[in-house]
């Protein structure tokens, strides 16, 4: 289940106004897209992800400037396939509880400066997050699921 805390009614990404704040910190991964920009990209997942497996979690690898896809005119150089966490603004992740029936909660972004502006935030477009987000909570689940349960290391679930 999809929980969202506060509607928005008027949103265009403005990433040269922010500098592409959302993308200065390091994301969340999951499986699907770590095999994804590893094929597309031609890369072994350890260049570009990290994982901490006390919270069995994967993540985008940051330098000084943010997440690595991301070039310096503020573009997401991998747009095309970006990760599942990166189609769900303006919204962020705010938790995600574990249960039989687990629900991701989601927040419009504190420090975006896009709203008010750009198109109204429609049927089709809410439909694609919550689409991306489910997507997201089932492979979130997958990874705990089989790093726990099956006593694998994590190479051998994204090789
Ligand atoms: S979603 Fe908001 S915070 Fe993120 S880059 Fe776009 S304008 Fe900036
Ligand atoms: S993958 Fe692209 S959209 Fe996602 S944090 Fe990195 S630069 Fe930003």
């Amino acid at each position: 289940m999809i929980k969202i805390s506060q509607n928005v009614e008027q949103w265009e990404c403005d990433y040269k106004d922010c500098r592409a704040t959302c993308c200065r910190r390091s994301n969340p991964l999951t499986i699907f897209d770590v095999k994804t920009i590893a094929q597309r990209r031609g890369l072994d997942w350890s260049e570009f992800a990290d994982f901490d497996d006390d919270k069995v979690r994967l993540f985008l690898k940051t330098g000084n400037n943010g997440c690595i896809f991301l070039d310096d005119d503020c573009k997401c150089s991998i747009y095309g396939f970006k990760p599942l966490v990166c189609r769900l603004l303006p919204f962020e992740i705010s938790g995600v509880v574990q249960a039989d029936e687990p629900i991701l909660h989601l927040k419009p972004i504190d420090e975006c400066p896009g709203y008010g502006s750009g198109p109204k935030l429609d049927e089709d477009f809410m439909w694609q997050v919550e689409r991306d987000a489910t997507l997201y909570l089932h492979e979130n689940q997958k990874l705990c699921r089989e790093f726990r349960d099956e006593d694998r290391d994590i190479e051998a679930l994204l090789g």
